[in-house]
């Protein structure tokens, strides 16, 4: 048996590069301008600390594209590197840099995608480069250095006259990149990796104009500016004591230009133990789901910015907020998979869940009716949580709120404590009332409210799901939509009516009914109710729809049940003069009309009346009328 190393070419890294990277080779610009502000950085803090005797001054990082020599330029001030920096930095880390990129690629391979969420670093350069050079003066009283490279592992290394301190790398850039050559490309890149950077990074110059003088003297100067493309201290790295509700509104703007709705609230996180974690959340305005796709929280680390997707670091839940989270303990180089399994990212994600309970909790304590005004904007997000994330439910139990078609607004409790003493089943289960379409279910509203119930309304899609958490979390409890049976058969009465048709009557009547409704979808019912109560009744058992509403929005399980066929209960009021008229009409065709006119009057409340069938109801009832 043989064993021994297989051997890896330093031939081979740069094809790698260049493959690999390829779907996001537009991150170099992020790693080149991420070590200028190391550079910086390291500069600020060794003058800082005394150990470097210069003056650290203004430092920037400059970005020039010269269009026609097909050339970028990242320009530092920082600290700079010798010749022998360069040689140990530049040349020898490549190998171990190559090394870390093989061993990632290994794991990564099916993902590549990930690959361009960590930074590979100064070699990234190649991927749109095909020469690259860096002059460099470090701050050490020593010549400056010029290595260049054209991407073969060979590179050449010499003396530079650079003067000022600090580093510039040059691309050469390639006949495949160069859109990076493009003025809008590069802006566009530095908007979205470089907006909160924390060294200014001018990017050309821009005019601006002042006014002086007043009325026939005033006159407009215009002179140009340095265009500084970030804010190097973003509200989120600030104190919350140092920033009113203003800053916040500001800072959200600044996050997202195109929202013009302001948010509704904002949580500023702020940790260091025992990971670091700073960032704004904020709740914006989800009545719009249109805007669900976009302007999503973005991830940065250290002020760089690395991507739009939080999956895997905030429970889903919270992926509906906007804003930012800035982290340098979440590992990115590793799969969304096995990144839920993180020890600290599952920190990172159950603090920021309690923070965000926190503070829900204390707006609806300080201001409950300015919470209550808020619930229809926020309501996705709490009940999407107390779903998903028991933690998250066993706090918002006392934030929650039930709202009534007439907007009354209470907590679970508050809710119990009103019905009990009215709403109660045979067995002693609370019924809850609820409706989802105040227009669509109406009549069945109305006649619950004047039998003195309350009736909810709950109208987010999700609905379905909280409510079957809800009853199987708690006691006694069971909801109903008010059209999924008739009321009286749900809640004790005190007394039942006592039908005016005799049992072979009702048996008459059963039989008419049975011929002429359609029974494959209608299950016909006599039930003797209130003479005041409609004569037809359509009602959806409440199992069999929620069932189905739950499916169709991924209830597990439940698979087939949305292509189940339709079914009704139609409910006929044996004590209604029209019933009674049915029953005593002579002629068949007329007593048939009847049934189908009424049918059809209970179908058209329920919404279930369209198209072609409508059209002939609409004509038949001309019909009759003239
Ligand atoms: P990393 O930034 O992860 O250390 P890089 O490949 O990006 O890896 O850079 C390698 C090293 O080269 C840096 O650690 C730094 O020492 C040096 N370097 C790169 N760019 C600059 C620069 N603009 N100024 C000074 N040193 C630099
Ligand atoms: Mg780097």
């Amino acid at each position: 048996m043989a064993t021994g190393n297989i051997n890896v070419s330093v031939e081979n890294i740069f094809p790698l590069i260049k493959k690999f990277l390829y779907s996001d080779h537009e991150i170099f610009l992020r790693e080149l301008i991420s070590n200028a502000t190391d550079a910086t950085l390291k500069l600020k803090h060794l003058t800082g600390i005394g150990e470097i005797k210069i003056e650290y001054g203004s430092p920037q990082i400059e970005i020039k594209i010269d269009k026609e020599a097909k050339k970028l330029h990242i320009i530092d001030q920082g600290l700079g590197m010798t010749e022998d920096e360069v040689q140990k930095y530049i040349n020898e880390v490549a190998f171990s840099g190559a090394e870390e990129f093989l061993e990632k690629y290994k794991d990564s391979a099916k993902d590549t995608g990930i690959i361009g969420h960590f930074g590979l670093g100064f070699y990234s350069a190649f991927m749109v480069a095909d020469q690259v050079e860096i002059i460099t003066k470090s701050y050490k009283d020593e010549d400056a250095a010029h290595w260049t490279c054209d991407g073969s592992p060979k590179f050449t290394l010499e003396k530079s006259d650079k003067k000022e301190r600090g580093t510039e790398i040059i691309l050469h850039i390639a006949e495949d990149s160069v859109e990076f050559l493009e003025e809008s490309r590069i802006r566009e890149l530095l908007q979205k990796y470089n907006k909160f950077m924390p060294v200014p990074i001018k990017f050309g110059t821009r005019t601006e104009t002042t006014k002086t003088g007043e009325g026939d003297d005033a006159k407009e100067e215009s002179f140009e500016v340095d265009d500084i493309i970030n804010n190097p201290n973003p509200a989120w790295t600030k104190q919350p004591s140092e920033l009113n509700d203003e800053d916040y509104k500001n800072f959200y703007r600044e996050l997202y230009p195109t929202q013009f709705e302001e948010p509704l609230f904002n949580i500023h996180l702020n940790v260091d133990y025992p990971f670091n974690l700073t960032g704004i959340l904020y709740f914006p305005k989800l009545n719009n789901e249109m805007n669900l796709q976009k302007d999503r929280i973005q991830l940065y680390q250290n002020q760089v910015f690395v991507t739009d997707n939080v999956e895997g670091i905030v429970p889903e839940f919270l992926t509906m907020l906007r804003g930012v989270i800035d982290s340098p303990d979440i590992p990115l180089n590793v799969s969304r998979s096995y990144l839920q399994a993180d020890g600290n990212v599952k920190k990172i994600s159950s603090y920021i869940t309690r923070k965000i309970a926190d503070k829900l909790n204390s707006l609806f304590k300080d201001n409950r009716e300015d919470f209550e005004k808020k619930w229809n904007d926020i309501k996705m997000v709490i009940e999407y949580g107390m779903l998903s994330e028991e933690k998250f439910y066993e706090k918002a139990e006392k934030f929650a709120l039930y709202p009534t078609v007439d907007d009354k607004y209470y907590t679970f409790e508050e809710l119990q404590e009103q019905i009990k003493a009215t709403q109660t089943d045979k067995d002693d289960k609370l019924v809850i009332l609820y409706a989802s379409d105040k227009d669509a279910q109406h009549s069945y509203i109305e006649e619950a409210k004047a039998k003195g119930y309350e009736v909810l309304l709950l109208d987010s899609p999700i609905v379905a799901h909280l409510i079957q958490k809800l009853e199987t979390s708690k006691e006694k409890i069971s909801f109903t939509r008010v059209d999924a049976d008739h009321i009286d058969n749900l809640i004790k009465k005190e007394e039942d009516q006592i039908s005016k048709l005799s049992e072979e009557e009702k048996t008459n009547l059963k039989e008419i009914l049975d011929s002429v409704v359609p029974t494959s979808t209608y299950t016909v019912q006599l039930e003797a109710m209130n003479s005041n109560s409609a004569p037809f009744i359509i009602t959806q058992p409440e199992f069999m729809r929620r069932m189905k509403e739950m499916s169709a929005t991924g209830g597990g399980g439940m698979f087939g049940m949305s292509n189940m066929p339709e079914m009704y209960n139609l409910t006929v009021n044996t004590n209604h003069e029209l019933v009674g008229q049915i029953l005593n009409t002579k002629t068949k065709p007329k007593q048939e009309r009847l049934i189908k006119q009424s049918l059809d009057l209970a179908r058209l409340s329920q919404n279930l009346l369209k198209g072609e069938e409508l059209t002939q109801f609409i004509k038949r009832s001309f019909e009759m009328i003239k």
